[in-house]
């Protein structure tokens, strides 16, 4: 194994995080690529679920449109539905969860 000790950092201003291409971090990278923007994911501080649920049942509730809800709150559909899933709710995934075409995740 080598080890190269270049420190290189994230190119976005204020990340500290190590650069894992295109001189982006991974998050930064994983944004750029997720949604052509490497910006569009918050990083480094998920939203707590509990902050993340209540945004998303407010949005739902005032009709904001799943794919909306998702891009702002740093995830694509598939992941929020992901995420919403594994903490018990379902109810609230389902609303994310129309874009198969992603990830298919069969049981
Ligand atoms: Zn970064």
């Amino acid at each position: 194994m080598t080890t190269t000790t270049r420190t290189a950092t994230c190119t976005i201003e204020g990340c500290t995080r190590p650069v894992d291409a295109r001189g982006w971090c991974k998050s930064h990278y994983g944004g750029w690529r997720r949604h052509g923007d490497p910006l569009a994911v918050e990083v480094g501080k998920p939203a707590p679920i509990g902050d993340l649920v209540e945004n998303v049942e407010f949005l739902l509730s005032v009709r904001e449109h799943p794919e909306n809800i998702a891009r702002r709150q740093g995830y694509t559909m598939a992941a929020l539905a992901r995420r919403l899933a594994r903490h018990g709710r379902a109810d609230l995934s389902a609303h994310f969860d129309r874009d198969r075409s992603e990830t298919r995740r069969a049981r």
